[in-house]
């Protein structure tokens, strides 16, 4: 059976954005869920466990590759990272729509396997604002910054793989563009039919 949700992707730098981004979007719209990605990076302050990742050590990841519980994973600046496939799936079945935080190797492994998927890359408005979002999140030391802005060029240049382009200079004006592409694709001609089903039938009794 087709999936009644639909799988939207957004991949960016670290500090582009994106976390804040997802977050304000899943806030506006209804049906749409983020998925909570496993890690083995070290907890920051201010996060918990279930609600930003689901942390775990590195021999708990490598046992949930084996058993094929994540739809992709990949390793990025050092750490383990994967979408939990079971999750994903049920949502979209289920007739909600999914939305992955993920970086360019990921996008590449989910739109695969699903290409009706959607992918959104964000792009920081320049490499100088982005570092000064990096150090002015204030939840990595100058190592861990360095690692992710010698990281940002490498991911940048996966661009061209996505569906969708948004840069994230003024933050309203980037979330607009991120619902317009939501509700364009809630509109669509797939959807539409089957969502007004019941009016079209309507609208067209009688002939
Ligand atoms: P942030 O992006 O700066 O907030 O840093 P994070 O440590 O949260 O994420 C680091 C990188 O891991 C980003 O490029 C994410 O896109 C990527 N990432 C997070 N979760 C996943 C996942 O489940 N799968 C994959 N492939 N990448 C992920
Ligand atoms: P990512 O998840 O891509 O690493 P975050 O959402 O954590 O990025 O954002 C990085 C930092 O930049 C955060 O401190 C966030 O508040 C800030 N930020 C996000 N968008 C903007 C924006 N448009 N203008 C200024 N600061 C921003
Ligand atoms: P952070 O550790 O700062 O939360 O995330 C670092 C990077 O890991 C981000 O750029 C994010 O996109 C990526 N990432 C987070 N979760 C996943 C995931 O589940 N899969 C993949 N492939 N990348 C992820």
């Amino acid at each position: 059976m087709a999936d009644k949700g639909t799988l939207y992707i957004v991949s960016a730098p670290s500090g582009a954005g994106k976390t804040s981004l997802v977050a304000a979007l899943v806030d506006k719209l209804a049906q749409l869920r983020p998925s909570v990605s496993h890690t083995t990076r070290p907890i920051r302050p201010g996060e918990e466990h279930g609600v930003n990742y689901h942390f775990t050590d590195r021999d708990e990841f490598v046992r949930l590759v084996e058993q094929g519980r994540f739809l992709e994973h990949a390793e990025v600046f050092g750490n383990l990272y994967g979408t939990s496939s079971d999750w994903v799936k049920q949502t979209l079945h289920g007739g909600e729509d999914v939305v992955l935080e993920i970086d360019w190797q990921g996008a590449s492994q989910i739109r695969k396997q699903m290409p009706e998927a959607v992918s959104i890359f964000i792009l920081p408005p320049s490499l100088e604002e982005l570092a000064e979002r990096l150090r002015g999140r204030d939840t990595d030391d100058e190592e861990v910054i360095q690692r992710r802005l010698n990281g940002a060029q490498e991911e940048m240049s996966h661009y061209a793989e996505f569906d969708f382009l948004v840069v994230n200079d003024d933050f309203s004006r980037a979330l607009f563009e991120l619902e317009a592409i939501v509700e364009a694709r809630r509109l669509h001609i797939v959807r539409q039919s089957v969502r007004l089903e019941p009016i079209l039938e309507n609208l067209l009794a009688g002939r």
